[in-house]
């Protein structure tokens, strides 16, 4: 099997920005928290860039906040603004020219960026940079975002976000710093989000509210769809840009992407998952002994199926968490042995039980059947596989690393096809009206183009899809690219 095809269904990426008000305090201690809160939304690479108005100071490598940020470092990044950024990659390979922020000279001075999403029109936009002169390092649509803001011809900062935002096609929650403001912007859609909070005396950007618990922030709101949000030391301005039509929040941010902790659009995650895990029971009841999750993905929705379906939650599995997540591992042969070392079944519990077994999604189904397997060599006696989202049927376009159907199941194999393949006694997924019920949000407000192939935006060509699409590229070698580049003020 390919190494790209047991690369599936990662997180995408989480971004953050902060300005202290006092224009003293420094803004990269705060960013380096509030990575650690959305570590969870890519573990490939991290970054942060800071300013103090006029000079701006970067540093990003491969690997986990913790391993890339020393206290040293955090002290270089001086400065009252910063942005940062934790990825995982779905548009571009990785590698440290890829990692974020991008930094590129503007005529405001430097400016770093930072995106979460997938631009449907990179390739094009790119080659219209290309053609115009610029030269590109990184093999990102995150380089195209910053090379397009800093050649707007337009006279300031703010207005180069207004020219490029009708530009981006596709999925986009970006966070700019630039001069002594930071500015956080979202596609029509909002379908990646972007949070507004603030602090005792700073202004937060955010993928996602966890981040504030850590720095001691509360949420003011979310970025609109199609907003432009600009954030100084005198206040917060938000600006209408783009015509929102429809809204369409990833329905996976609630299933899957998001911490528990996070609030997203009024819905604190954790609950939408038991609710999910609540109506799956009544949808799919199974004669079973006890409901066992699988940690931690299926946590919240197993509480909410054994509330509803009355029968004990147990603790059945039992995870390594010293282990990298699963399918961060780079080969067939790695990753297997991470799920054999990941997860262990407690006899004790499951020893000729009837278990009902609680995840939260099958993509490919290779580690669905590992851990039924799992289960039965423990000792269970029958294993009720239920999932608390729908089938997934279509590939995401929006940041999310399935760009084909080759690779999931259910785009090619029945309900009874994937319950034989992954060896479970049955086999239920929650129905996509159980989900918005959940999500107690309208139908017409949620992305769930995965499940139900409507897209919210035109569907990308081949030559747009895919996290190769702007590969090759004459990109710097990681090693030329200096650890803390220092680039000076106007
Ligand atoms: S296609 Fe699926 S994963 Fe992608 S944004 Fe829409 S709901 Fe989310």
């Amino acid at each position: 099997m390919d190494a790209t095809i047991e690369r599936v269904w990662k997180e995408e990426c989480g971004v953050a920005a902060v300005l202290c008000r006092d224009r003293r305090t420094p803004a990269a201690p705060l960013i380096h928290l509030a990575l650690y809160a959305l570590q969870h939304r890519g573990q490939e690479s991290a970054g942060i860039a800071a300013s103090d108005g006029r000079r701006l100071t970067a540093h990003r490598d491969l690997g986990l906040v913790a391993q890339v940020f020393t206290p040293e470092i955090i002290l270089a990044l001086d400065g009252w603004l910063a942005v940062g950024h934790v990825r995982y990659a779905t548009m571009g390979s990785v590698t440290l020219a890829n990692a974020q922020p991008i930094v590129v000279s503007s005529p405001w001075g430097p400016l770093a960026v930072a995106h979460n999403g997938n631009l449907i029109n990179a390739p094009a936009l790119r080659r219209a940079l290309e053609a115009d002169g610029c030269v590109f390092t990184s093999s990102t649509d995150t380089e195209v975002i910053a090379h397009l803001l800093a050649r707007a011809p337009v006279s300031t900062a703010e207005e180069a976000a207004r020219y490029c935002m009708p530009r981006l096609e596709g999925a986009f929650t970006v966070t700019v710093l630039v001069e002594d403001m930071v500015l956080g912007f979202r596609d029509r859609h909002g379908i990646r989000p972007l949070i507004l909070g603030g602090g005792p005396n700073f202004w937060i950007l955010a993928s996602e509210t966890c981040a504030f618990d850590h720095v001691g922030g509360e949420p003011l709101g979310e970025v609109e769809p199609g907003e432009l949000v600009v954030c100084a030391a005198e206040g917060v301005r938000a600006v209408p840009v783009l015509e929102a039509p429809r809204r369409a929040h990833c329905v996976f941010e609630y299933i899957y992407f998001a911490r528990p902790d996070t609030v997203l659009f009024h819905r604190n995650v954790h609950q939408a998952r038991r609710r999910m895990g609540r109506i799956l029971a009544r949808e799919h009841p199974a004669p079973a002994d006890l409901v066992v999750p699988v940690p931690d993905s299926g946590s919240s929705a197993a509480m909410g199926y054994a509330e509803e379906s009355g029968l004990p939650l147990e603790i059945g599995l039992i995870k390594n968490r010293y282990i990298g997540r699963t399918f961060l591992q780079p080969s067939p042969a790695v990753r297997d042995a991470g799920v054999q070392i990941k997860l262990n079944a407690l006899r004790e519990v499951v020893d000729g039980r009837r278990v009902v077994l609680v995840d939260d999604s099958i993509v490919r189904g290779t580690t669905s059947s590992r851990i039924v397997a799992l289960l039965r060599r423990a000792g269970a006696r029958e294993v009720h596989m239920r999932v608390s989202s729908p089938p997934i049927h279509f590939p995401c376009f929006y940041g999310i690393d399935t760009s084909s159907r080759g690779q999931l199941i259910a785009a090619t194999r029945s309900v009874e096809e994937i319950r034989e393949q992954i060896g479970a006694d049955s086999l239920g997924y929650l129905s996509q009206a159980g989900l918005v019920e959940a999500l107690r949000l309208p139908t017409e407000a949620l992305c769930m183009a995965c499940l139900d192939g409507r897209y919210p935006t035109r569907v990308p060509t081949e030559e747009e899809a895919g996290r190769a699409a702007l590969e090759p590229v004459a990109a710097t070698s990681p090693s030329e690219i200096p650890e803390v580049a220092v680039w000076p003020g106007r």
